[in-house]
């Protein structure tokens, strides 16, 4: 039997409790990694674990810096660490208040940073010993790479990832460690859903996010997760330092 292209693989996943972090948890397993699935919400992690063997599954704020040290320390050293986890505050500029934009980058940028100094230093001995460690950080394609209304703080956080991506990539390159970002379209996700339900008009507001997408409909989180199985595996052994859309077409 193949033991899948992620067989033996340690891979970390925030936000894995719901949409495009869970996808990709079930994915990395199915490809025989040994997935540690992370969640602020245990609720949400609570039907993971049974879903397959290779899947552990732990609460973790990532805004919460003791919280992920302590983890770093217990954990044996990741192969694959996937930052998934962010927000998407609407608005413009003149909509968004200091607080708003403090906890848009806490939540889409710090948490990163927060992640990736703690568990870096053992991937780095590990990927000594191994065919490498890859880190993927999720962007978004929405006002990172193309703008967008009402996108400000997100736009600008997560264009603060695709920098974050790029450094590290640069400063690990010749380690054996690769960083690349993840760009999604429009994804139907339950946080998509709450973003069309509360919206003023959600009939509108879902025309509107339907729109964007050129293919004429949202991505689902299943078809996100393929590359991050891609990214995980050695198959991208030669992909490093880049901010891969997976947008059905909107920056053609
Ligand atoms: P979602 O927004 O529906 O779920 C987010 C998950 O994050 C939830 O399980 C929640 O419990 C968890 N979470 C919230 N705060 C947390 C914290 N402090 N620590 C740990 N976990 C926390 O999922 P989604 O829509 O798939 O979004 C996941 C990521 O993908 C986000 O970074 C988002 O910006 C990005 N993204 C989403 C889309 C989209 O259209 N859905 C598009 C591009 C990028």
């Amino acid at each position: 039997m193949n033991p899948g292209r992620l067989h033996e693989k340690h891979i970390l996943i925030t936000a894995a409790g719901q949409g495009i972090g869970r996808a990709s948890t079930l994915a990395c397993a199915r490809e025989g990694a040994r997935v540690v699935a992370t969640d602020i919400n245990a609720g949400l992690l609570a039907s993971l674990a049974s879903e397959s063997p290779n899947i552990q599954t732990q609460v973790l704020d990532v805004c919460d810096g003791k919280a992920i040290a302590a983890l770093a320390q217990r954990l044996p050293a990741l192969d694959v660490l996937f930052n998934c986890a962010g927000i998407v505050p609407n608005g413009s500029v003149l909509e968004c208040s200091e607080a708003d934009w403090d906890g848009a980058f806490d939540l889409n940028v710090k948490s990163m940073y927060r992640m990736v100094k703690a568990f870096l230093p053992a991937m780095l001995e590990r990927a000594k010993i191994t065919d490498g460690a890859s880190i993927i950080n999720m962007a978004s394609m929405a006002s990172s790479i193309k703008g967008f209304p009402n996108r400000f703080a997100y736009g600008a956080s997560k264009a603060a990832v695709i920098g974050m991506t790029k450094a590290i990539a640069a400063d690990y390159v010749k380690m054996g460690l690769r960083c690349n970002a993840l760009c999604p379209g429009t994804v139907d996700t339950p946080s998509l859903r709450q973003r069309i339900a509360s919206a003023p008009d959600p009939v509108e507001a879902e025309k509107n996010f339907l729109a964007r997408q050129p293919m004429g409909r949202l991505a689902t989180a299943e078809e996100i997760a393929p590359m991050v199985v891609y990214l995980a595996s050695n198959e991208s052994r030669m992909v490093t330092g880049q901010a891969l859309p997976v947008d059905g077409g909107v920056t053609i």
